[in-house]
Formats: C-alpha cells, sequence, structure tokens
C-alpha cells in the first residue's frame, strides 16, 4: 500500500491544512478514504490519476469529509479524461448516504449517477466485513462521533489499514486496528479537548498502545497543533511504534 495524505486538518480553514481526505493505492486498486470539499483539487496538485478511481470511503456525513462528493461527481461527468472510462467506481458508507446523495443530486437535477461508467453507491452498517473493492477486504466498527461514523479496516492481503476518522475515546477502537500495519488515528486536540467526540493527543497515543500497529498516524488537525513541536510531546507518551504526524503531502509507503 502507499497512502498521500490530501487534507490533514479539519473544517476549520487552514493556510497549509486541507480537511481530510487521503489517497490510498493498495494491490488492487486505489481508494480515496473521505472527500472533503478540498480533495478534488488536491488530487490534482498531487498529480494522482483520479479519473482511474476505484472506490470512495466516507466515514461519516460531517461536511468536511463529504463535500467534495458531489462536486467531484460532477466533474468527472464533464472531463475529457473520463471519456473512455468503463470500470465502475465504487462509493461506500453508512446506510443513508444514498439518501444523502439524492437529496443533493435531485436539488439541483445534476443527474450525478450518468456517467460513462457505474457509479455504485453501497451502504454497510456496524459490524459489516464486505468487499470495498476485488482485492480489497472491509470490516468497519462503529465510532463515537456521529450516528452514522464508522472506522474502517483494509486488507489487500499485502498489508492492513486501519482509518479511524473522527472518533471520541474508545478502547475497542484500538482492538479494532490490532496488529495494523498503518494506524490513521484522529487526534484534533493537543490536550484539553472541548468535546467528547473527538480524540486529543493522549487518548490517540492510548489507543496505539493498545493497537500496537507497525506504525501510527495523527491526523484532522485543529490550528492549536501549529508550532507545536511534536517529537518531544509524542516522546513523553513512550508509543510502541513510530507515531507520524500529518501535513497535507505526506505519502507514505506502508
Ligand atoms: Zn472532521
Ligand atoms: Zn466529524
Amino acid at each position: 500500500m502507499h497512502l498521500t495524505v490530501l487534507g490533514s486538518g479539519t473544517s476549520h480553514p487552514h493556510p497549509t491544512r486541507s480537511s481530510t481526505s487521503f489517497w490510498l493505492e493498495t494491490a488492487a486498486g486505489s481508494v480515496l478514504l473521505d472527500c472533503s470539499a478540498a480533495a478534488i483539487h488536491r488530487m490534482a496538485q498531487e498529480r494522482l490519476p483520479w479519473a482511474e478511481l476505484d472506490a470512495i470511503w466516507i466515514s461519516h456525513f460531517h461536511l468536511d469529509h463529504i463535500g467534495g462528493l458531489a462536486p467531484f461527481l460532477f466533474g468527472m461527468k464533464h472531463a475529457a479524461e473520463t471519456e473512455e472510462r468503463r470500470k465502475p467506481l465504487t462509493i461506500c458508507g453508512h446506510l443513508g448516504l444514498k439518501a444523502l446523495f439524492d437529496a443533493v443530486d435531485t436539488a439541483g437535477n445534476y443527474r450525478l449517477l450518468e456517467q460513462n461508467f457505474p457509479v455504485d453507491i453501497v451502504e454497510v452498517s456496524e459490524g459489516d466485513a464486505f468487499t470495498l473493492i476485488d482485492g480489497v477486504a472491509a470490516r468497519v466498527y462503529k465510532t463515537p462521533h456521529k450516528p452514522e461514523s464508522l472506522a474502517i479496516r483494509l486488507d489487500d492481503g499485502e498489508n492492513v489499514l486501519v482509518f479511524t476518522s473522527d472518533t471520541g475515546f474508545d478502547p475497542k477502537i484500538g482492538e479494532f486496528a490490532a496488529d495494523s500495519d498503518l494506524f490513521v488515528i484522529e487526534s484534533s486536540f493537543v490536550a484539553n479537548k472541548v468535546v467528547d467526540t473527538h480524540l486529543e493527543l493522549s487518548e490517540a497515543m492510548e489507543l496505539t498502545s493498545i493497537a500496537r500497529p507497525k506504525r501510527a498516524l495523527l491526523n484532522h488537525l485543529y490550528p492549536e497543533w501549529d508550532d507545536v513541536k511534536f517529537e518531544d510531546l509524542a516522546r513523553g507518551f513512550s508509543p510502541p511504534c513510530e507515531v507520524l504526524l500529518a501535513f497535507d503531502g505526506m505519502t507514505i509507503e506502508i
């Protein structure tokens, strides 16, 4: 697997951290993990083959995670790059994704599913195990953030990546991520978090200690992370593995 960080930030406008999105290249195809409004241009900036994307995972319906989905399909519909495309695009998320998508599509009469290729919207629920694309097995786990929020565990037969997306603290998320090669975990706040539905560094580190992944990647970083000396802070928690702080444009060979 190979991961490109498109957006390491949150909904908060920030000069260098755009909202959540990751491009994951697996042994079997490419997956976009969340699709913020910035993601569609960030893919182009990183010279990624967006017209060939195989699947989009939507972790929950907050706009910093789904705001680019309709615009991306609108862009694909009118782009020369997708004229010859015939392979399907899978869009996967919690039950309710189709209704939300249809509401946007109908409101503007965009007909976003009428493309040169099939677009399959697949809805899943807490605890489901399924095939995201041929060759990539997925499992999801309910996270304490929004009613539809899910963490996802992806296995392409060579590597395992777990993506929490936005979440409050639940030690079982650490168990869900056990022995992963890369644990992509939110750490919205440095300390003294103001809401229960996100994590601060000490909690992200605790989940990392439970999961014992090969590496962990902290993301969904609010501006309070600016100017923090991360390496010094992280060392204080004696993590069981290397822990990286995401930045837009970062690439990781998994
Ligand atoms: Zn968010
Ligand atoms: Zn959220």
